[in-house]
């Protein structure tokens, strides 16, 4: 018995539907084993340009510091898309990332074998099922490098080149260490083997990557890792996911990578993640999709990656094991009666139901 005091930041469009089907499943938890779940809800995204005129207040990210931990929705919309860069709702989240120092970035893709159907892939590619754990360095590398404009000078046959704009890969050794532990760490609480992802042939920043690996893996014997080439990696996902376990990478080979897990799993509605920082600090829970504001307000968002992200917080920042294996249990058992939202409805015999009865559908399982 325990009690949590959680940041509910809902956000924008589907946000709002999913982060409240979230809660109401934390809800069924606590009620099961005695726990207490004190929610704060915030305001973050266009909803906060909308009432305070930035992204994200600065009491706000007081308000998730002295959290335990933070379950988000999703933000932005086409009612913002027009604002300069730094002014749009994504700002909330690489502000809430830099201000929590959620460095590492945990994304599992998973096949459920009641949804693979779903997957672009082929039988013979799946045989071995996916259950993958991709592990994203957040807070560095190339997009929090240095960047900028300049004059571009002349090209070889003297023509001027007009502006030039520049990103900086930058990452050092501590960086490095500390995201690649977390990997070994996974890993060997796993199928002990890991992935790590880089572009040593070419990037400097990927040879000290891999420097750091090999002293952080004599550290860690009974894991077998391996290296692969970001491109190559790319496409040994596609062709035979089931013999990856843990994959470790940088902010932005792992923004890639993660999305193509993702999706060769079949549905974005599905895909949880969870963004950790120092012990101590509350780590972010997020489902891995955005808005969707096609279907917002309609009852036909997928809750089950939001669920899932509740499930991922429960676990690894309350230590509640017991309690987030229920909820993935829930989800599965939801999905073995048959009930889908209409993202992952592919077959005849399948019944359609909204966001609110998939919630109600997985709670039954948590009595
Ligand atoms: P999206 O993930 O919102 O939607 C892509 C497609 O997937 C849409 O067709 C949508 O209907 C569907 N989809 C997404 N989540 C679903 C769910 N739970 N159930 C069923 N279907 C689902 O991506 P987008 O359309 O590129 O972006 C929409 C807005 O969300 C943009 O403003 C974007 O910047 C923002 N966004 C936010 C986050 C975040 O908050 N972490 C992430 C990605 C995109």
């Amino acid at each position: 018995m325990g009690v949590y005091n959680i940041a509910v930041i809902p956000g924008d469009g589907i946000g709002t539907e999913v982060t409240e089907a979230a809660c109401k499943v934390l809800d069924a938890v606590a009620g099961k084993f005695g726990h207490q779940f004190v929610y704060k809800t915030l305001l973050a995204g266009g909803c906060a340009i909308d009432a305070h005129g930035v992204a994200l207040t600065p009491e706000t990210l007081n308000e998730c510091k002295k959290s335990d931990s933070v379950l988000l929705g999703a933000v932005g919309g086409p009612k913002w898309d027009n604002l300069p860069g730094a002014e749009r709702p994504e700002r909330a989240l690489l502000d809430l990332r830099g201000g929590l120092e959620l460095f590492a970035n945990l994304r599992p893709a998973i096949l459920y074998p009641q949804l693979s159907s779903a997957s672009p892939l082929k039988d013979e590619n799946l045989k071995n099922g996916i259950d993958i754990m991709i592990v994203r360095e957040l807070t560095g590398g190339l997009y929090f490098g240095d960047r900028g404009r300049r004059p571009g000078g002349v090209m070889p046959d003297g023509s001027p080149k007009g502006m030039e704009a520049f990103d900086t890969e930058a990452y050092s050794e501590a960086e490095i260490e500390r995201i690649v532990r977390v990997g070994f760490e996974l890993a060997k609480a796993r199928k002990k083997k890991l992935t790590s992802v880089d572009k040593a042939n070419i990037l400097e920043s990927s040879r000290l990557w891999r420097e750091v690996n090999e002293r952080v893996a004599k550290e860690y014997p009974e894991v077998e890792y391996e290296y692969y080439y970001v491109d190559n990696a790319a496409m040994q996902l596609v062709r035979r996911p089931g013999d990856f376990d843990v994959i470790v990478t940088t902010n932005m080979f792992g923004d890639i990578i993660s999305d193509e897990a993702g999706m060769i799993t079949g549905s974005i509605g599905m895909l949880p993640s969870a963004s950790l920082g120092k012990p101590g600090m509350p780590g972010m829970y997020e489902p891995v999709h955005g808005s969707a504001p096609d279907i917002a307000g309609q009852d036909k968002a997928n809750p089950c990656a939001a669920i899932l992200s509740a499930a991922m917080m429960l676990r690894w920042s309350f230590g509640l094991g017991e309690e987030a294996d229920l909820i993935e249990q829930a989800i599965c058992a939801a999905l073995d009666r048959g009930y889908r939202t209409p993202d992952i409805a592919y077959t005849q015999n399948c019944i359609r139901v909204g966001t609110k009865e998939m919630t109600t559908r997985v709670m039954e399982s948590i009595v």
